[in-house]
């Protein structure tokens, strides 16, 4: 082997395999690579093989750099020279390469996918394969990591949220999942579908004995099924609603009174230039974080398209909801729900009251929420996480592979190794 493809053959790096040309051909490294294999015994009898021939096979490896590279595999092909062996042709196999695919190409394939955030097709197209190919390395590689029971070990904060999966389309209804989420941790657990008792309780009763025992603390949607489903699988949690979630419903009642609002003034839905639709994201943001100048559109826009102050109303119920979550004590707190509830009913809207009464009864779990000293607040950044990737996949529409993206996104960890940085190291080269 001369110098050059000793070089070669120290950089491809794949154990067993060595390079005996390469060239660059269409802006991609082809390299053509055998088995050090010289000797080998039939698989069947066990008598040493003798060479019959080579047969040729293409393997799509990792990138050198920014070019791809593309394995020519000169396969040897044996003979088993005992007569009375049923085996007559055997072609050698190697556990790196697997189908058009070398396995460190695959497992790379599954990162891109997982840690990376890119779509499968991306990754397709990056490695000159087929999607059901590229899928086919993500599910291989990934499964073992997504089912590696040490993922759940640990557990004592438990986040249970509902997302939508799939928005309604001509076809069907709005797809719901639900994501198991470990608070503390910032762990993405596991995704079921819908969100019902059933698919909570399934998912809770496959769990250990151990892992149930160990949980203390629920933080839910605000969702009767959930918390069904808690109280019977989880009887020694205590479940929780968080500020994200009661916010989330003001704001849906903030939302839901503009809308009305809107309908009975100018007869129509929102458009772009009535003025409340113009102000519908600024009144569901958080107070504080709008600028000066937001709040005086704001003000505008309640003025001339508010008539009875009904939106108005809704947004300072919203907002004093908010101030409930802020307070630094159980005490501080329950004085904050009562003023609340005392807004609530002077607006009086329907949207609002039906907020109040929905609060009212969720109120030991939003109250627990002081107690236990834990928030939501990341299950919330979980969701974005989960909103990003369904766009990024334009709605993967096969359960399995979404939960599994979601998984290898959220709930794995990825041991990839920080580049060293190129500065302060003196290198240790060799002229
Ligand atoms: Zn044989």
């Amino acid at each position: 082997m001369d110098e050059r493809s000793s070089d070669a053959t120290a950089l491809l790096g794949m154990d067993g395999f060595v390079v005996r040309a390469m060239d660059l051909v269409d802006g991609e490294w082809w390299l053509l690579v055998e088995t050090r294999a010289d000797m080998v015994g039939c698989p069947d009898c066990g008598v040493r093989a003798i060479g019959h021939g080579r047969s040729t096979v293409q393997v799509r490896d990792v990138p050198i750099g920014l070019v791809p590279v593309r394995l020519i595999w000169k396969k040897r092909r044996w003979r088993c020279v005992d007569d009375d062996c049923a085996r007559q042709t055997f072609t050698e196999a190697s556990d790196e390469v697997e189908g058009s695919l070398t396995r460190r190409a695959r497992a790379e394939i599954c990162r891109a996918v997982g840690e990376d955030d890119h779509t499968v097709a991306a990754e397709a197209r990056r490695f000159g394969v087929g999607w059901a190919t590229a899928m086919a390395a993500v599910r291989d590689h990934g499964k073992p990591l997504v089912d590696d029971p040490r993922r759940l070990h640990g557990v004592r904060a438990l986040g249970v949220d509902e997302h939508k999966m799939l928005a309604a389309g001509p076809t069907h209804h709005t797809i719901y999942a639900t994501q198991l989420v470990d608070i503390d941790r910032h762990v993405l657990l596991d995704v079921v579908r819908d969100r019902s008792a059933a698919s909570v309780t399934t998912w809770l009763s496959s769990r250990t004995r151990y892992f149930r025992d160990h949980v203390e603390v629920a933080a839910i949607d605000p969702h009767a099924g959930y918390f069904k489903a808690l109280r019977t699988s989880l009887p020694r949690a205590t479940v929780t609603v968080d500020v994200f979630h009661a916010v989330k419903l003001a704001n849906a009642a903030v939302d839901d009174v503009r809308r009305r609002v809107q309908r009975e003034t100018l007869g129509h839905r929102g458009r772009n230039h009535d003025p409340l639709y113009g102000i519908r994201r600024l009144l569901t943001r958080a107070y504080e974080r709008l600028s000066d100048k937001q709040l005086a559109r704001v003000e505008e826009a309640l003025r001339i398209g508010d008539l009875y102050d009904e939106v108005g109303g809704a947004w300072a119920v919203k907002e004093q909801l908010r101030c409930v979550h802020d307070a630094e004590s159980l005490e501080v707190a329950t004085v904050r729900l009562e003023q609340f509830y005392e807004l609530a009913h002077t607006a009086a809207t329907p949207e609002v009251l039906r907020l109040a009464k929905t609060i009212k009864r969720w109120e030991p779990q939003v109250l627990s929420f002081f107690t236990t000293g834990r928030t939501n607040a990341r299950s919330e950044a979980m969701n974005l996480i989960t909103e990003k990737l369904r766009r990024n996949a334009h709605g993967i529409r096969n359960f399995e592979n979404y939960r599994l993206r979601l998984l290898l996104h959220s709930g794995v960890q990825w041991h990839t190794r920080p580049t060293a940085r190129i500065r302060g190291r003196h290198p240790r080269l060799i002229a």
